[in-house]
């Protein structure tokens, strides 16, 4: 018999690998923090990193004095978001670091978690660190809210936000218009209705409005509504009939997984998922994750919590940018982190959006259609995320959706095939090529040229 033959070498090569949660203790300011301090919430509320004196304080000398320049540097020019940090993420960051503060600094500032939780200015585009289209509410989601946070913008489908805040705040969150607290560069929007009104009209429109069967319940981040208020929200949008698909939007799940992991949280969802279950409804937790480093065993305990309790699904969503995990490599291993070690599904990773400040993260349409082709073939299909563009006025395409590309200008152009009520009186609406923009600095030459000038 002739030996088997030799497997091929693959561009990737698979490698289980266990998930570790990172020693805090090497943090000077966390040097005696116990393991029971570090999975009680509320000691992880409390201990969150808002500025650079708090940094300072869990850092020691860790960080030089550079490193600190940039940060704030950052902070007066660019930032669109204040700092928020809980210890489990700063804890994920450079978790093997060299201990001198030299070695440190250069380990802190190439990793990829910090890169889009802390930026700092040398990080950011110094060219064309916004994009001439991009905007604050670059989705336009307030435009297409039905009452106050209920944003309609497919047919059967909406999101609603029940909070402005989030347990961690993220330097790229395409809702920097609303979310977290205003910095020197923008002043946030406010919601105006109280939580007990905007909820009521929230339900008062779906129970109206009997084509709407799946909502997307989010913020912020619905681990900062009070659980007995976001239970009894649930409890009641459980009631309309047409309701068939409810997701709980929570990047706390891997920013926070302690909130997940509190007896009265995980009891209340419990409570949720029997109810869904009973009457049908598919009830899952979406959750943000972009970078394997981040996914670590109370990540996966949380998760697989939910999980145990009744939710059917926890999936992940993560954003696809460049320095954090825009490689094959960065995106394989973060799905297989997720899928096999954490019971998280790999579902989608979407494009940075085109809000300020953000032109440094965004890869061009084209880089997105080559990191899909690369990542095919090595999850089972259904665990294989989709890289997707959410087109302004459009929504949500799969990156090889696009209708037509001008690469030379970087303009890529999608049609839609629905309505929302911003276009029910455009007979061509379904016509329109609607525009997104690459990054200025993927261009060549002439595009760039282009762009410097009048256009
Ligand atoms: S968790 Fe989501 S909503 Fe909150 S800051 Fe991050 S991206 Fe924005």
């Amino acid at each position: 018999m002739s030996p088997p033959p030799e497997a091929p070498s693959q561009p990737y090569t698979y490698v289980r690998r266990e998930l570790v949660e990172p020693d805090w203790r090497r943090f000077p300011g966390w040097r005696d923090v116990t393991g029971a301090q570090w999975r009680d919430a509320r000691w992880q509320r409390v201990h969150c990193v808002r500025n650079a004196r708090q940094l300072r304080a869990v850092t020691g000398p860790l960080l030089v004095e550079r490193f600190y320049r940039d940060l704030a540097d950052d902070q007066r020019r660019f930032a669109t978001m204040s700092p928020l940090i809980p210890p489990q993420l700063l804890n994920v960051m450079a978790p093997a670091a060299p201990l001198t503060p030299e070695e440190f600094t250069d380990a802190f500032l190439a990793d990829p978690v910090r890169r889009y939780m802390l930026p700092v200015a040398s990080d950011r585009d110094q060219l064309w660190p916004s994009h001439p289209h991009s905007r604050r509410d670059s989705l336009h989601e307030a435009e297409m809210w039905v009452v106050e946070g209920l944003t309609h913008r497919y047919p059967t489908k909406v999101l609603a936000e029940l909070v402005a805040t989030c347990p961690q705040y993220c330097g790229h969150c395409t809702r920097m218009d609303l979310v977290g607290r205003s910095t020197p560069q923008v002043d946030k929007h406010r919601l105006t209705l109280s939580p007990a009104d905007r909820q009521s009209q929230i339900l008062d429109y779906l129970t109206r409005t009997p084509g709407v069967r799946d909502v997307v319940v989010s913020g912020g981040d619905v681990a900062n509504v009070p659980w007995p208020q976001l239970e009894s929200f649930l409890m009641r949008l459980l009631d309309i009939d047409s309701v068939r698909d409810i997701r709980l939007a929570t990047k706390a799940l891997v920013g926070l997984p302690q909130h997940w992991l509190q007896p009265r949280v995980v009891e209340g969802l419990e409570r949720t998922a029997r109810t869904a279950a009973r009457r049908g409804v598919n009830l899952a937790i979406h959750t943000h994750v972009n970078h394997a480093q981040s996914v670590t065993p109370l990540v996966a305990e949380a998760a697989r919590t939910a999980l145990a309790v009744g939710v059917r699904d926890v999936r992940n969503q993560g954003v696809l940018m460049r320095g954090v995990n825009a490689t094959p490599d960065d995106l394989l291993d973060l799905s297989f982190a997720l899928q096999d070690e954490a019971g998280i599904l790999p579902y989608y990773l979407y494009l940075c959006d085109m809000i300020p400040h953000a032109e440094h993260w965004r890869v061009a349409v084209w880089e997105a259609q080559e990191l899909q082709h690369a990542i095919m073939g090595y999850l089972p299909g259904y665990a294989t995320p989709r890289i997707v563009c959410d087109v302004p006025y459009v929504g949500k395409r799969w990156v090889h959706q696009v209708t037509d590309y001008d690469r030379e200008l970087g303009i890529s152009y999608w049609t839609k095939n629905y309505r929302t009520h911003l276009e029910a009186d455009d007979p061509q609406a379904l016509e329109h090529r609607y525009p997104y923009y690459d990054p200025i600095a993927t261009l060549d030459t002439t595009g760039r040229k282009w762009w410097a000038g009048p256009q």
